[in-house]
């Protein structure tokens, strides 16, 4: 390893690796320091699905389009250059994904807020699965995806073998059993381990741009964390690392990109910046990786901050397994929360959401609820035998896959309740009894008239395309009728944090007199979301993770005066 680089890149998520592959095609000798065993981030373990309006991938959006849909729902002091850069990026760097092989494809996916002007369905891109063999040794260095996005986890899925299999829709046990074969048909693989060949969703995202990055010259760190940021002549010029209690320093000719993620792993910055600080345990990302060590780097250098008192919100439930990781305890509540036959209520009873609308709304609406009653954070899933018997909650699998006699005993009662009548389901989860049966009635009145006049549950197209077709006039509302009844608690948790460094719109860092930090850029979680509190589409995290880093990268080539161009394109 040589200690002097044209760029650092902290971190190797969305972010860095795309700031990193970026750098290395400008020609730039580059270094991704990574803090964790593993590469790829919460990015690599992530549904891989990234938010590029007007991608130029076959869809009539428009750029304006794009503008008049961010402008109706972004939140709090937004910046119009950041989110033009985004916009102006995106599709360039579509473009360029395309030109070192990868496949960026659309998927029809519902923006976050359907009811607002300029809203779509096509903005969110996915990448196909990816053979992680071609990464040779560093297969399986390579950070495993969430737990519950494999079957079993073991078996790796796309978007469409999970929604066929979890939903059972038709030809669902052909699908099983063609995941299941190709992976046990593997020999060659399962000589190596227990890991799928095949990386899907973040992985595939993360997979080929580590690929190409090596293939382009790109070194890696692997296992030493970024502690401080190295000044020289009044700017930026490298980074002081840590492994095992030993420090050094690696220098950077032309800047550092700072991608380390967020902080959602530190108890200590959440009860700092958040309003509800929450759990650590709560979040759904590995949890021995974002603590926020080179924000508050940043912090020391002088630089401002922006957004951190919120995050990127889900729903999660905390699953009582023994002797395993976090990561693997945690169930995003994602979907679990908006299926017909099922309300969530407030420790008072009360319903406080439109249950079926995004999750990070979901999120928002668990803090604001907290705020005002004191009774959120958690809330309660309530459901009946028919949803028990047709959609999973909080990881247990539909009654086919999982009947009751299979949920561990220890779980019962603690975990998930379950009572004959809702009078004593109420008793065991210490609600008010007659409140809860006075929601239960509303609710079975408006699955029967179609209409939720509370919270309009059902009344969009995001909400519809998670309900249940077969159930009309509404398919996210059906009666819950049919004992037992269950709960189930829902935290408030997180995929990240939305806050972080404050940069312009060429992602460079800014200090308290918003004049950008010489030679320090970031990217990603680690930098303030160019959209404040709103998470407008599948992939609003990763997408303009990605574009901020392609943007820093091309920053620092410019100041670089690179011209090696390994990598040509005339749209760069
Ligand atoms: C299960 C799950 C599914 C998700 N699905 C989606 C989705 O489909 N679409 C979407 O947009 N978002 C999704 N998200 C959120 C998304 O994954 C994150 O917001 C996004 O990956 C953040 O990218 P990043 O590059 O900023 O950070 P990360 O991917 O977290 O990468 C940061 C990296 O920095 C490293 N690091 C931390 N500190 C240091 C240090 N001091 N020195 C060096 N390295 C350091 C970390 O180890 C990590 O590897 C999901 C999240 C989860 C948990």
């Amino acid at each position: 390893m040589s200690v002097t680089y044209d760029v650092i890149v902290a971190g190797s998520g969305s972010a860095g690796m795309t700031a990193a592959v970026r750098a290395a095609a400008q020609g730039l000798k580059v270094l991704v320091v990574e803090k964790a065993h593993k590469i790829g981030g919460t990015s690599a373990t992530s549904g891989g699905v990234t938010w590029i309006p007007n991608h130029g991938l076959g869809t009539d959006d428009s750029r304006e389009q794009a503008i008049t849909y961010i402008n109706a729902v972004a939140n709090g002091p937004v910046r119009p250059d950041r989110i033009d850069a985004f916009l102006e990026t995106g599709p360039r760097m579509i473009a360029f994904l395309k030109d070192i092989g990868m496949e960026p494809t659309p998927m029809p996916w519902p923006d976050y807020f359907p009811e607002a002007h300029g809203a779509r369905a096509d903005r969110s891109v996915v990448f196909p699965k990816y053979d992680g063999r071609r990464l040779g040794a560093l297969f399986p260095l390579v950070r495993e995806q969430f737990t519950r996005f494999k079957l079993m986890n073991r078996y790796t899925l796309d978007f469409v073998e999970a929604n066929t299999i979890s939903m059972r829709a038709g030809g669902w046990l052909r699908e099983l059993l063609k995941v299941t074969l190709r992976y046990w048909t593997d020999l060659g693989t399962r000589r190596i381990g227990r890991r799928d060949r095949l990386f899907s969703l973040g992985a595939a995202l993360i997979g080929p741009l580590i690929e190409r990055y090596v293939a382009l010259g790109g070194e890696f760190l692997i296992g030493w964390g970024v502690k401080e940021l190295e000044v020289a002549d009044g700017r930026v010029a490298g980074v002081v690392i840590e492994r095992y209690g030993k420090r050094r320093t690696v220098h950077a000719r032309h800047g550092v990109i700072v991608c380390a993620g967020g902080f959602e792993w530190s108890q200590e910055l959440r009860n700092r910046f958040f309003t509800i600080p929450g759990d650590t345990r709560f979040s759904s990302t590995p949890e021995e990786a974002n603590r926020g060590e080179v924000l508050e780097a940043g912090i020391a250098l002088g630089a401002a901050t922006e957004f951190t008192e919120t995050g990127w919100w889900v729903p999660t439930m905390s699953l009582p397994l023994p002797e395993v990781s976090n990561f693997e305890e945690i169930h995003q509540a994602v979907f679990d929360v908006g299926r017909p036959h099922s309300v969530c209520v407030n420790r008072n009873g009360d319903r406080f959401v439109d249950e079926a609308c995004g999750y990070d709304r979901f999120g928002n609406a668990m803090l604001e609820d907290q705020l005002k009653t004191g009774a959120n954070t958690p809330c309660w899933l309530v459901f009946d035998a028919t949803f028990r018997y047709k959609f999973t909650a909080g990881g247990i699998m539909p009654t086919a896959l999982m009947p009751d006699r299979k949920i561990p005993a220890d779980w019962w009662d603690q975990y998930v309740f379950r009572a004959p009548t809702l009078r004593e389901l109420a008793a065991k989860i210490d609600l008010d009894a007659d409140k809860l049966e006075a929601t239960v009635a509303r609710m079975n009145e408006y699955a029967r008239t179609g209409v939720d006049p509370e919270f309009g549950r059902g009344d969009n197209v995001y909400d519809r395309n998670f309900g249940d077709p077969k159930i009309a006039p509404n398919p996210c509302l059906g009666p819950i009728d049919k004992a037992p009844f269950y709960a189930i608690p829902v935290n408030l948790g997180d995929l990240g944090t939305k806050g972080g460094l404050k940069c312009d719109a060429q992602a460079r860092v800014l200090d308290a007199q918003d004049r950008p930090i010489p030679g320090l850029y970031a990217a990603g979680n680690a930098s303030g979301s160019p959209f404040g509190n709103a998470y407008p589409g599948a992939g609003g995290t990763i997408g303009p993770a990605m574009v901020f880093g392609f943007i820093a990268a091309d920053m620092v080539a410019a100041e670089a005066g690179t011209e090696l161009g390994r990598y040509t394109h005339n749209s760069n």
